[in-house]
């Protein structure tokens, strides 16, 4: 689908090292996680490969029947330690406002959970049009189908397979825990080294300049 300067379409973002760098935030609330429960979780390892749900991460630290609970836990102490820590990566106010200012919508498609999307965006001051949660992989396709969005921009592998589930252009940053190398492997449309970088892709992409 390409940007059709007429009408609305959506433009979707990934959160975590896409827009928000939330790694001191997260080794924070992990260290309190792993105080709090007795066990040991590596905060660098977690950080390190940023990307899929929670749970996912939980299941490397813990039994399976206790991840859930930890889960719990994680997130009742998430918006106050994490959420405050979390600062904006580089480009990502001018990248949001770049789209904007042409009539697009923001939306931000997420493996966080909805609220605290909403509570990290609300403290970066990004102003976004919608925030789908808890999501990862090719179920963030779904996501980017239903806004009708026209590319997605996300860090992980993942977000490349979210990108083609959603029938989206797939544009990465080299941001998180990817290189440029592997992002173009792996069959991202376009890769940037961060998201400095989107505004020229953006004005050549939808004026029909770059394709995609
Ligand atoms: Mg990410």
């Amino acid at each position: 689908m390409l940007w059709h300067p007429s009408g609305v379409y959506s433009v979707g973002f990934d959160l975590d090292l896409t827009l928000a760098d939330t790694r001191a935030g997260i080794t924070a609330a992990m260290e309190a996680l792993a105080l709090r429960l007795g066990v040991a979780i590596d905060p660098a390892v977690v950080v390190a490969r940023l990307g899929p749900p929670l749970e996912t991460e939980l299941a490397h630290w813990l039994p399976a029947a206790d991840v859930p609970a930890a889960a719990r836990l994680y997130r009742e102490m998430y918006a106050g330690i994490a959420v405050p820590m979390t600062t904006l990566m580089a480009g990502a106010r001018e990248a949001v406002d770049a789209v904007r200012a042409n009539g697009g919508r923001v939306i931000v498609v997420t493996g966080k959970n909805a609220p605290d999307a909403r509570r990290t965006l609300d403290a970066l001051g990004l102003r976004v049009d919608a925030v789908e949660g808890s999501v990862f992989g090719a179920e963030k396709g779904t996501a980017l189908a239903s806004f009708g969005a026209a590319a997605y921009v996300g860090d992980h592998v993942g977000d490349i397979a979210a990108a083609r589930a959603g029938g989206t252009v797939s544009v990465t940053v080299a941001t998180g825990p990817y290189t440029a190398g592997e992002l173009r492997d792996y069959g991202a449309d376009v890769v940037l080294a961060d998201l400095t970088h989107f505004g020229g892709w953006f004005d050549r992409w939808r004026t029909g300049a770059a394709h995609p």
